[in-house]
């Protein structure tokens, strides 16, 4: 049994004080100093873990003035604050261990869009993409363009000056801010813009903290103007944090935002911004050149600029073939042709934008001719081996969607030396790009390390991310020699060190990159933060003798995972590799990534949160020399009656208040759907439902289980018998009352009633017989080629039959003779609540009975996708290649040649609502609908949407009944009530179409059904 983690790491008086005195003064947010909030906030996509003292989520500017003004109490001067918006930083920018002021969670409205001025003004925790979905309408767009644009904020954004692909058309974020609304630490709130000297001099002569930093920015710039100039490299990317160089506009203003902007929330909390839009460009398109080699490709991108592009992106081999093996890839490999008889090492990825259609195709000329022209010496000498063009906002939005997912991917290596974010973004002036990466990957080279590099080639910036197992205290130190090294590098080549990302723990270098002017900046940190208790250590010092973060000597996650015992961290691989890019924090409403996440906007529901929690658990476990792998295996051993008395012990004190961390843990994993989107779209491949269910069996080794786990465990089981009673069955489910015990004592709603339709009736009367080694004993060999066999899950035998009927009716209709697998139970409710025992069991019996029926040589195929899908994932864990092979019905389908049915069919049109496990984990299923629809003359489109809530029987738990409606209208409910929607909408998921019958009152066909349907007409 694992033991009570009655102690983790202590808040400090101080802290707990502070934040008692933020909730008697009316902090309208939430404070939370728990250790659940504490450890996922505890780190971004960086290499460093900091534990937060506790963190505060502000509702508004009232709140933020309140958490500035008790700072500045003599006896809270040792209270640290840092700002924080998605926590995609690169370099702990975040990070702190005082208290984390996260504004993402509640203040991230769009206050007032102006479309003819064409500004917006936001509160800062609004994400990049939430503003470009509601500018959209209106033609306008944010420009400034960055990896993590659906979930990093405005806030983040223009506290690392973000900037990205397209930086030397659109400029970076600074470049389109107008106005900024800041609350300072002594609680002020100054509103900033470009202002005249004569507002100038009205500022200056302020008495409040507002005073006093524009005198010492305005002096600055007064005084230091020479040596501004000569210091600041002439980049896209100039020298940020602070930005001295643009203290004056163009049109000779003062302007504080160059200041702000870059500040790494070292300055202030900015609460809200007034941003400059421009356009959307009516058409786009991407010119794709390949090379034989990366180096040839970023050489080249200098004469590809003479073509006058929007943007140029280069992508080495290794990010490619990285992006092939990801779901993204579906998406896009229509655009990228293999070379025959070439080898792709690079592709530059040349973009054109235009608001005309003659426009474009006059910008992509210029390009494609140059190419067509090119000779075979040209060809040797310039590396090209070809080229594709993508044409429109949709193929090219899709590309750069690849493109963006980039960064990610190069996280999921194999094995434990992961490539890492500490030198990723340098950036040099484009026309040295090239000759910098030889001697960059000599560099790396000579430390024998693996990476993959692309980059935004016009402006001179390169990602590159070296992997190394910062578990290994030997690799640990590779970091400083590095780091070192591509410093120097970069000023030899007139650079950047920190070219994109901002500066964070790397600020250490910023003294030695703005040599002389580091003093100024010391100036300013005082200015605003006399005391060092915003974000301190990182960009400057308030003063001399006080220093900033060193990269070595802040907490490096590898070593608080190095804690973990081998064994268990690879028993726990599918959640261990997790590198916080924040992927699953996809703001889109209408993407299935991480619905728990979406209807909470709390990160412990996250599928980071969740990896972060259980890999402190692993490790608390590990510091009590607990093993979390043997443990499990223990337990399975002991019998349930003899862990009886202390399990009821356990749970009554727990019922009485008892802490232990595990608690924590389990509230965050009880929150999981296990809808399988994170394991279909994290770039590393987290899988929550796995590890979850392990954490699920030991937890529950130690407190009691909740009846409802037991009768969703036992419902497969429980389900032949039952239906042979439906009467019974359906008169004890149905009544009101009955319903209202059944929430109350087994945590059960809206439970389904049975069909009480007799599948064996039914089948003799289809003339459809069971899948038995008798029966296909009487199949001649062309019977049996012609033969398909659909296997059973409980829920659509028992709860839809007709969908069970109906298919089979299809595929008869098809020509196919279709047969039936007996029933037995799949395991998968078992899996998903950690009877992880039982479930093994339960795949064990179940692909006994599945591999005889594969042996006969028919194909096995399953209606409902989550079910299926658990043959090849949850099956494949603990069967490994002895997991029967079941195919989709519609991956079957879609090879076949069933084109002489199409006359029988009328033709229309159809609305595809794809199962969420579905879409995420068998993308190319959703391609097999299309296909099938068709190949029998109907039009199916596939529309995008989030989860639907339900998730097998997540949305029947009583606990679970708000979050699941709530996450069915943030995606699905607009869908389904669409008047223009009705008659066309299909859904693949059991689930799905549960949803819909008990909210909207709406029955949703299968799409087989919806086929049947054209076909009786
Ligand atoms: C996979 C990946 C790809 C990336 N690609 C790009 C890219 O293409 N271009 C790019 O520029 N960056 C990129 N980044 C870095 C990162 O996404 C950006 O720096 C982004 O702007 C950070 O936004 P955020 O909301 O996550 O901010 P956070 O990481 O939460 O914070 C960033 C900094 O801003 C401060 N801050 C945040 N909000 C406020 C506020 N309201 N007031 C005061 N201070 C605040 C924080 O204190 C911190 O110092 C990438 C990161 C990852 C993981
Ligand atoms: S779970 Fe995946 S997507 Fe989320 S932060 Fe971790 S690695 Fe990124
Ligand atoms: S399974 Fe679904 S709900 Fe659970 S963490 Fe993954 S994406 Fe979120």
């Amino acid at each position: 049994m694992i033991p009570r983690i009655r102690e983790t790491s202590p808040v400090q008086t101080v802290y707990l004080k502070f934040i008692e005195i933020l909730k008697n003064q009316g902090f309208a947010g939430d404070l939370n100093p728990d250790y659940a909030n504490r450890t996922v906030l505890a780190t971004d996509n960086s290499i460093y873990q900091v534990l937060p003292q506790g963190v505060v989520y502000p509702k508004h500017v009232d709140d933020l003035v309140l958490l500035a003004q008790l700072s500045e109490r003599d006896e809270f001067k040792q209270v640290v604050l840092s700002p924080r918006g998605g926590g995609t930083g690169t370099n702990g920018q975040s990070l702190t261990d005082g208290l984390v002021v996260d504004i993402s969670r509640h203040m991230n409205e769009i206050l007032e869009i102006n479309q003819t001025e064409r500004w917006v003004r936001v509160q800062t925790g609004v994400v990049k993409d939430q503003l470009n979905a509601a500018l959209k309408p209106y033609g306008l767009f944010f420009a400034p363009e960055l990896s993590t644009s659906n979930r990093a904020t405005i806030g983040g954004m223009i506290n690392t000056d973000a900037s990205g692909q397209g930086s030397c058309l659109y400029g970076k974020t600074r470049d389109h801010v107008l106005e900024l609304k800041t609350v300072l630490l002594d609680g002020s709130v100054c509103d900033s813009a470009p202002v005249d000297d004569t507002a100038l001099a009205a500022l200056r002569s302020r008495a409040d903290r507002i005073g006093q930093v524009v005198r010492t920015v305005d002096d600055i710039q007064r005084e230091h103007a020479d040596l501004i100039d000569a210091k600041f490299p002439k980049l896209n990317r100039c020298l940020t944090g602070y930005d001295l160089a643009h203290i004056r506009t163009d049109a000779g203003e003062f302007n504080l935002n160059s200041i702000l902007c870059g500040s790494e929330g070292t300055l202030g909390f900015i609460a809200e911004a007034k941003l400059n839009l421009l356009p959307i460009p009516k058409c786009s398109a991407l010119v794709n050149v390949n090379y034989r080699d990366f180096n040839a490709a970023l050489r080249d991108a200098t004469e590809l600029m003479q073509a006058g592009p929007t943007s140029i992106e280069t992508v080495d081999s290794k990010v490619l073939n990285l992006a092939m093996n990801d779901i993204v890839w579906h998406s896009v490999s229509e655009f990228f042709p293999p070379v025959p008889g070439e080898d792709i090492k690079g592709i530059n990825l040349v973009e054109y934008t235009a608001d005309s259609d003659e426009a474009l195709a006059e910008g992509i000329k210029r390009l494609t001719d140059t190419l067509d022209a090119m000779n075979d010496s040209l060809r040797e000498s310039t590396g090209r081996i070809g080229y594709s063009v993508a044409m429109g906002n949709a193929a090219v939005g899709k590309i750069w969607g690849m493109r963006k997912k980039a960064v990610g991917l190069l996280g999921n290596a194999k094995g434990e030396a992961r490539p890492i974010p500490f030198v990723e973004d340098t950036a040099v002036p484009p026309e040295h790009l090239a000759d910098f990466i030889v001697e960059f990957r000599a560099l790396l080279d000579s430390h024998n390390l693996a990476y993959g590099m692309f980059g935004h080639v016009d402006a001179g910036v390169l990602h590159v991310r070296p992997a190394i197992d910062m578990k290994d205290p030997e690799q640990e130190k590779l970091i400083r020699i590095i780091s070192d090294q591509v410093a120097d590098l970069t000023q030899k080549y007139h650079g950047l060190l920190w070219g994109e990302h901002g500066k964070g723990v790397r600020s250490e270098y910023a003294p030695k990159f703005f040599g002389e002017l580091y003093p100024q900046l010391q100036n300013i940190k005082a200015a605003f933060d006399p005391h060092n208790q915003l974000n301190p250590g990182k960009i400057a010092t308030p003063t001399a003798d006080l220093s900033l973060l060193r990269i070595d000597e802040v907490t490096i996650r590898g070593q608080q995972d190095r804690k973990i015992a081998v064994e268990v961290w690879e028993g726990y691989a599918e959640g261990m590799h997790c590198n916080g890019n924040g992927a699953c924090f996809n703001w889109n409403p209408n993407d299935a990534m991480c619905p728990s996440y979406k209807a909470t906007r709390e990160r412990i529901h996250s599928p980071k949160g969740r990896s972060a929690l259980v890999r402190e658990w692993l490790k608390q476990l590990s510091e009590r020399k607990v093993n979390a792998v043997q443990e499990a295996k223990t337990n399975r051993e002991r019998s349930f009656v003899s862990s009886l008395p202390a399990r009821i012990k356990n749970t009554i004190n727990k019922k009485r208040g008892e802490y232990d961390f595990s608690h924590e843990v389990n509230e965050s994993m009880q929150g999981c759907l296990a809808c399988k989107s994170c394991v279909g779209q994290c770039p590393i491949k987290v899988d929550v439902p796995e590890f979850r269910s392990k954490f699920l069996e030991l937890y529950y080794g130690r407190y009691l289980r909740p009846l409802k786990d037991y009768f969703i465990g036992s419902l497969e089981y429980l389900m032949p018998t039952l239906a042979r009673v439906p009467w019974l069955y359906n008169g004890l489910m149905k009544p009101a009352f009955m319903q209202k015990i059944l929430a109350k004592v087994a945590g059960m709603v809206d439970s389904p009633l049975l069909t009480g339709v007799s599948l064996d009736n039914a089948l003799r009367e289809l003339g459809v017989r069971y899948a038995s080694a008798e029966n296909i004993a009487t199949l001649s060999d062309e019977q049996k080629a012609n033969t398909v066999i659909v296997v059973q899950d409980a829920f659509t035998s028992y709860f839809e039959t007709d969908l069970v009927l109906d298919s089979l009716k299809l595929l008869k209709i098809l020509g196919f003779n279709p047969m039936l697998a007996p029933f037995k139970p799949n395991g998968k409710p078992l899996h998903v609540h950690g009877f992880l025992k039982a479930f093994a069991k339960a795949a064990n019996n179940n692909a006994k009975m599945l591999n005889a029926l594969a042996d006969t040589g028919i194909i096995l195929v399953g209606l409902e996708p989550s079910m299926t899908l658990a043959y090849r994932s949850e099956y494949q864990k603990v069967l490994g290649d002895k997991a029967p092979k079941v195919a989709l019905i519609q991956e079957w389908l879609a090879a076949q040649d069933i084109t002489e049915a199409t006359p029988l069919f009328g033709k229309s049109d159809y609305k595809l609502l794809a199962h969420c496990t579905e879409k995420t984990n068998a993308a190319a299923s959703i391609k097999d609908w299309q296909t099938l629809f068709g190949a029998l003359g109907q039009e199916l489109s596939v529309v995008a949407t989030g989860c639907c809530g339900m998730a097998g029987t997540y949305g029947h738990e009583a606990a679970n009944l708000v979050t699941s409606k709530k996450i069915f209208s943030q995606s699905w409910e607009a869908v389904v009530t669409e008047p223009a929607n009705k008659g066309k909408l299909t859904a693949t998921g059991y689930s799905c179409r549960s949803q819909v019958k008990r909210i909207q009152d709406q029955r949703l066909p299968h799409p087989l059904q919806v086929l049947l349907g054209a076909y009786q007409g």
